[in-house]
């Protein structure tokens, strides 16, 4: 080989040895990166964990606030309210009835006919938005607009009734915030959740707000019950069940209710009702317990939101939030890593991921997630990747929606708990009235909102976590059952309940 020959081969050598030296290089730093991206989904799902124990550990703590909340005023982070809901109906009601639902996404205005006998003769409903300045405005532009759009319904033929000329004139007012209930139909709003904030209303007495601006409006009707979703979910189960004894919304927001014996609401001493009991609204969504799997997303998430240290158990549950806590975590991975490419500015942007677009990405049937791919690109600005980082974003759902629903599973066995009906200590002390053999009582909790009616993984992983938390034998005695529009059909079915009745079978001695 001559000189030159010799050179160019040394220099062929070195150069490939330097490309692989850059190659090997690059595919180190790669899976670097891999390991970083995987640190930290590992990391988070450790955080999120819900195994069984924790669960129970969850459903103990549960129960025992909700005796705190009984036991004295601010005694815990559960309100546990009183809602003078004495007697849930029981399908002998019958009549025209008015049910407003103001609280969700859309606001519902309902028209049911009952004919006795566990019958709804006809049913309408019509869904709006609420206009978003209105959910930061003032009491009277929001009631204005409430009022305007029951008059214009009011005065539709409805195309659903059997007998439209019946006009009824009672409303149930369906109000999806914490209020301070004074009477079954009064109540002042404590605080505004789910991005209302509507300074002048709080504390304010919402019945009186509506009653007004129906007046403006002329509308000769009177509001007979004010109730929260959860309540007109758990009146519509009883119509239909009357084993149902418990109620939970999970939707925008979170919350449940159930039907507690009057004595054991200890903060209201002489409470007395002709059913010898009372629907208690818990507020479920300000529930905490340091038993709750926390991760770094939650604390950032709550830190950043309009109501810090507020809504705790709601902030890990519900629809509002679900899709966030997603996007945060896939923010964390694009800023440890590269393999989103550069940040995108709309994944930094709160909200930007809703939790329907999370459900959409974790129900991907496709081989190739061709709907995961679809979403990153259109909603978070995410372009081009791979399989393996599409498998990786399906992963960070299931982990939120799992904990999510498993959660939302504890509380609800907490509330079963609470009433000597998960098959525990109840049945020896004697507060479970389950018949002189000591046996479970067939159980119905009813259950509302998007999240559960709509996403099928979110339900399934309730479900199957209900039944694992109660363990085989008892499990079967306990039904979910779910109750669709239930917080609006529920709350006209309370205003029939309550016009009906001349005195009120609730005092407070
Ligand atoms: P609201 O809670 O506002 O009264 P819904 O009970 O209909 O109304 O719940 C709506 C919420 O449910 C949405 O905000 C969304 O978070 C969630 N949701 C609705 N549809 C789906 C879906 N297909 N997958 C996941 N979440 C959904
Ligand atoms: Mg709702």
């Amino acid at each position: 080989m001559t000189k030159v020959g010799l050179g160019i081969a040394v220099g062929c050598a070195v150069a490939s040895s330097v490309i692989a030296a850059v190659m090997v290089g690059r595919r180190v730093r790669s899976r670097r990166r891999w390991w970083k991206v995987v640190k930290v989904v590992d990391e988070f799902e450790e955080n999120a964990v819900t195994s069984v124990g924790r669960l129970r550990q969850v459903v103990d703590a549960m129960a025992v606030e909700m005796h705190a909340g009984l036991a004295s005023e601010g005694g815990s982070k559960l309100k546990m309210l009183l809602t003078f809901v004495d007697n849930l109906p029981d399908g002998t009601e019958s009549g025209t009835y008015y049910a407003l639902h103001v609280g969700g996404t859309n606001f519902r205005i309902l028209r049911i006919q009952l004919g006795g006998q566990r019958s709804i003769l006809g049913h309408d409903v019509e869904r709006k938005p609420i206009p978003q300045h209105l959910m930061t405005s003032t009491s009277e532009e929001l009631f204005d607009f409430i009022a305007l759009s029951l008059k214009e319904f009011v005065e539709q033929k409805g195309n659903n009734l059997q007998i439209p000329q019946v006009r009824g004139k009672d409303i149930g007012l369906t109000f999806s915030f914490p209020v301070k209930q004074t009477s079954v139909s009064s109540g002042t709003l404590i605080k505004w959740t789910k991005g209302f904030a509507i300074e002048d209303m709080v504390e304010k007495d919402v019945v009186h707000c509506l009653q007004k601006a129906l007046a403006r409006r002329g509308l000769d009707m009177n509001v007979a019950a004010l109730v929260n979703d959860s309540v007109g979910t758990l009146a519509l189960g009883h119509f239909y069940d009357k084993d149902t004894v418990a109620a939970v919304v999970i939707g925008t927001g979170t919350n449940a209710c159930y039907f507690e014996r009057a004595d054991a609401v200890i903060k209201c001493q002489g409470l007395l009702t002709t059913s010898g009991g009372m629907v208690i609204n818990m507020e479920w969504g300000n529930f905490w317990s340091s038993h709750l799997p926390r991760t770094s997303y939650d604390i950032d998430l709550d830190a950043e939101s309009q109501n810090p240290n507020d809504q705790g158990f709601e902030k890990m549950i519900s629809g509002m939030y679900l899709g966030d806590i997603v996007r945060r975590v896939i923010h964390k991975i694009s800023l440890e890593s590269d393999i989103f490419g550069p940040v995108s500015s709309k994944l930094s942007a709160r909200f930007a991921l809703s939790t329907p677009l999370l459900a959409a990405m974790h129900e991907d049937d496709s081989p190739d997630l061709k709907e995961v791919a679809r979403i990153l690109e259109e909603t978070l600005d995410i372009h081009d990747v791979s399989l393996k980082v599409r498998k990786l974003v399906v992963k960070v759902c299931d982990v939120v929606t799992r904990r999510a629903a498993r959660l939302a599973a504890a509380g609800i066995v907490g509330i079963l708990k609470k009433i000597g009906r998960d098959g525990t200590g109840g049945i020896t002390s004697g507060r479970t009235k389950g018949g002189k053999s000591g046996k479970m009582r067939r159980t119905v909790v009813a259950v509302e909102g998007g999240l559960y009616t709509s996403y099928t993984m979110f339900r399934e992983y309730l479900n199957e976590a209900v039944a694992e938390i109660l363990g085989e034998e008892i499990a079967p005695y306990v039904i979910l059952k779910v109750m669709e529009d239930g917080s609006g059909i529920g709350s006209a079915m309370l205003a029939a309940a309550n016009s009906a009745r001349s005195v009120d079978t609730v005092q407070v001695l």
